[in-house]
């Protein structure tokens, strides 16, 4: 088979501790909204919804290797960039219908991401009902740190997840508060879409979401899952 022009290269990202580098193939990237009870409060709703989801390009990832500090261009069209700290779950082996009690066998790792928002247009487009991509699928809008394998990650319901900008303490909560949980999630997804190898899924963001600047340095962290840390620069 012969393409018309080269195809675009595959997204990757970094495997903590591979020590040949291979990296991670991305394939899509789903995001779960509204999934911590205060988050969907700030945002105006009970906490008690649903889940649904949206997506983002597999090639909106922005991979950050561990020491190092990624750079985020400042989004155009927006005036508020807002942070979410997000789990994010690796898809190993895809499926349709994979029923919550096999879920966990699906995943192939888990890093920290960021969920990055255009929130201003966001709330223009849930004002007038159009769809959310210009405000969550931009050009590097999901910051991520490296994947750890899932074998070798001990996450529970206390594991703690937090954000700081500049070094101040802007979210922190744990994996317990999630509303739907990850084997959840993944059962509700997967009768949506079939999963498959190297699809990636951004849990949702605990409260505290807030406007970074160009210049703010982001470092996110979740217990055993190392930390993430992102500048905000000039685009
Ligand atoms: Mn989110």
């Amino acid at each position: 088979m012969s393409f018309v022009f080269p195809p675009a290269a595959t997204p990757g990202i970094l495997v903590h501790g591979d020590a040949a580098g291979a990296l991670f193939p991305v394939r899509r990237i789903y995001c779960v909204g509204r999934n911590y009870v205060e988050h969907a409060i700030e945002m105006g709703h009970s906490g008690r919804e649903a889940p649904f989801f949206f997506m983002k390009p597999g090639d909106a990832v922005l991979p950050v290797a561990s020491g190092t500090i990624g750079r985020m261009h400042y989004p155009t069209l927006s005036r508020s960039l807002h942070h979410e700290l997000e789990l994010v779950v690796a898809i190993g082996k895809g499926g349709r219908d994979i029923a919550a009690a096999d879920a966990l066998g699906h995943v192939w790792g888990y890093a920290v991401g960021l969920d990055m928002t255009r929130r201003d247009l966001q709330n223009e487009a849930k004002k007038i009902g159009r769809p959310w991509c210009i405000a969550k699928g931009f050009d590097e809008s999901a910051p991520i740190g490296p994947l750890y394998r899932a074998a070798e990650c001990a996450l529970g319901p206390a594991t703690r997840i937090a954000l700081d900008v500049n070094g101040k303490p802007r979210q922190a909560s744990t994996l317990g508060k999630l509303i739907w949980s990850v084997p959840e999630i993944i059962e509700h997804l997967s009768k949506a879409w079939a999963l498959a190898p190297g699809d990636l899924i951004f849990t949702g963001t605990p409260e505290g979401v807030a406007a970074v600047a160009v210049g703010d340095r982001l470092s996110a962290r979740i217990e055993g899952l190392g930390s993430l840390e992102v500048d905000i620069v000039a685009s």
